[in-house]
């Protein structure tokens, strides 16, 4: 097990709903030392790519970005979620799905902050069923840009983002890929792994 899938079986916790929270060190509460592990381990897989600028999506993608945009000393831009597009004069847009709100968000990045020179990597928390980083694919190349890659912390193996981003040909990076989750038993099992209980149970917040 990596640093990460350890983390998870520490700290994550399987909600119903095919949810994992992680509240505990990504999403609410951030360890700073693990989201630095997050992006040093990026940067040694798209180890020989050009990257000059780091893309995410609000909100909590934005430390992971942060400190990788740190290492490549480059900048960090992090696109915004569901303000109504009625004027596309001064920014990108793409619309994206999201599976824990349950509902369609614009996702917007504005024109300065994106251009035709950008080889950007792309990262984020979770990756489900791709569309928060479909959304960010269409905002780089409607800059004239390039995406260079796309850097996850945890992929759904189960859902099905990971297989169309690797098909579409885009070198996909996920730390931790979850095969399946089981709410009742609270085990959860990684790509190639054996079964795993977490350590923690349900009632946790
Ligand atoms: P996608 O856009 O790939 O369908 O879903 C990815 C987005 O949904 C992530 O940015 C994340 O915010 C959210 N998400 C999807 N599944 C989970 C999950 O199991 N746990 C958490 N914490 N967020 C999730």
């Amino acid at each position: 097990m990596n640093f990460l899938e350890q983390k998870i079986i520490e700290d994550g916790v399987i909600k119903e709903g095919n949810i994992l929270k992680v509240d505990n060190f990504l999403n609410h509460q951030i360890d700073v030392d693990i989201i630095r592990q997050i992006a040093f381990e990026f940067k040694r897989r798209f180890r020989g790519k050009t990257v000059n600028k780091i893309l995410t999506i609000e909100a909590s993608g934005i430390a992971i970005a942060a400190l990788l945009g740190d290492l490549y000393d480059v900048p960090v831009v992090f696109a915004k979620k569901g303000q109504t597009a009625n004027s596309t004069d001064d920014k990108y847009v793409a619309q994206a799905y999201s599976f824990t709100h349950k509902k369609m968000n614009n996702v917007f990045v504005s024109r300065p902050y994106l251009t035709a020179n950008d080889k950007v990597l792309i990262v984020d928390d979770f990756l489900a069923d791709g569309q928060a980083s479909k959304a960010l694919i269409d905002i780089v190349h409607q800059a004239g840009g390039e995406v260079v890659g796309i850097g996850i912390a945890i992929e759904k193996g189960q859902q099905q983002g990971g297989r169309l981003l690797r098909e579409a040909g885009y070198q996909l990076e996920s730390i931790a890929i979850l095969e399946s989750m089981d709410y009742a038993t609270q085990t959860i099992v990684f790509r190639g792994q054996p079964a795993q209980s977490l350590h923690h149970k349900a009632e946790r917040p």
